[in-house]
């Protein structure tokens, strides 16, 4: 037997629409954190937080730092006798169990676009930039403030396969690149936040990691001082060596280096000098970039050089598209790698001299935290 939930009859008694057409409604617990609460009022249309009580406070704070305060209904008793309805922004700190706050959805502009406006405006600031950290994929590797970063921006700035991972909000504009164009990229990012937007450019796992952070510092440098003023963000994320390494267990767990095996940006006698400093100071060996399809040579001849240096026997970890419904991650040694699989969503990770395969578990290796000697 169905029965009327407690926010409908709130909504009713508020004499308010929640949501209209294409608008998400999120139902959310204010038991959440502060911070996850926030992020989840800024990404939906409308919100209705239940369980108030002792998370009073946190949720005033959680809607405050969304942006959403002005537009908060609180609603005690919906229906029944004692029923109370005010203002989010007038309600005392402590308020019964039987409560809730609705957050009806913004009239006119998108909750985001609105509530980035309200931002900037109360903020007295023009534009602004964030380089924001999609993770190596998938939804459950974006952080809440990457996510909240995506949902209040005005344009999103991209390439065209990370920005297709992004999903799409009414009010935004997307301009998507090729791969190839990150300093075109950066500095369009820059000219559309120096026009008063709020611009969020789009990286995969970390964007200060070989990726849109540094490009877009470096635009803003090359502005000679024609940005001033603008905020730079960079909003992190998790890096796929951390997830490729979680997958196998702990081979980062002591000294590591992460080196790119791309020479379109550095000349390949660098990396060769990196690789062999790294052999040397026996740290895990991190390679990201390792090969593309006509990029081959370079692989195979970083493995020759860690190869003179490396144990046959040392653990190898072969990790492609980590996260994806394409992943595979394979534990191997050096004498035994293969390098046909690999390509640009790939990583390898290399394992010092400490580096170990667990006995009896072929899928798992770490590194341990002490040094001998
Ligand atoms: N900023 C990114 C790295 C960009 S360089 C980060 O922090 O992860 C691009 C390289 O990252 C790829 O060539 C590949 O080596 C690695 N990579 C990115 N996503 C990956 C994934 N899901 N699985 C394995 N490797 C990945």
């Amino acid at each position: 037997m169905a029965g009327v939930t407690g926010f409908c009859a709130a909504a009713a008694a508020a004499g308010t629409p929640l949501a209209k057409r294409d608008d998400v409604l999120m139902v959310l617990p204010g038991t959440l954190a502060p911070d996850v609460l926030a992020a989840r009022l800024q990404d939906s249309d409308a919100a209705v937080v239940m369980k108030l009580g002792r998370t009073f406070d946190g949720v005033r704070e959680a809607a405050k730092r969304a942006g959403v305060a002005q537009r908060g209904i609180y609603v005690e008793r919906a229906s029944g006798p004692g029923q109370r309805i005010a203002p989010l922004a007038e309600v005392e700190s402590s308020v019964p169990y039987m409560s809730l706050v609705l957050v009806p959805t913004a009239t006119g502009a998108s909750t985001a676009t609105a509530s980035a406006a309200g931002r900037a405006s109360s903020e007295g600031r023009g534009g602004s930039v964030a380089v924001v950290g999609l993770g190596p994929a998938g939804p459950q590797w974006l952080t809440p403030e990457a996510q909240a970063e995506l949902a209040s921006a005005d344009e999103l700035v991209g390439y065209e396969t990370y920005l297709a991972r992004v999903p799409h909000r009414r009010g935004q504009r997307r301009h998507s690149s090729e791969n190839r164009v990150e300093a075109e990229r950066a500095r369009h990012a820059l000219e559309l936040a120096a026009g008063g937007s709020r611009v969020a450019v789009v990286s995969s796992g970390d964007p200060g990691i070989f990726a849109m952070a540094s490009a877009v510092l470096e635009a803003l440098e090359d502005g000679n001082g024609q940005y001033a003023g603008l905020e730079v963000r960079v909003v992190p994320g998790l890096s796929a060596m951390q997830a490729a390494a979680a997958r196998v267990g702990a081979p980062l767990g002591h000294d590591f280096c992460v080196v790119s095996l791309s020479d379109h940006l550095k000349p390949w006698e660098i990396v060769e000098r990196r690789l062999r400093a790294a052999c040397e100071a026996d740290m895990v060996l991190v390679l990201y970039n390792p090969a593309s399809r006509t990029r081959r040579e370079q692989l195979a001849r970083a493995i020759e050089v860690v190869g003179e240096q490396r144990a046959p026997s040392t653990p190898v970890v072969v990790a492609r598209a980590v996260g994806s419904e394409a992943e595979s991650v394979t534990v191997t040694t050096l004498e035994r790698l293969e390098l046909d699989g690999v390509d640009m969503r790939t990583l390898l990770i290399v394992g010092s001299s400490t580096t170990r395969i667990v006995p009896g578990e072929p899928r798992l290796v770490y590194t341990p935290r002490r040094y001998p000697g």
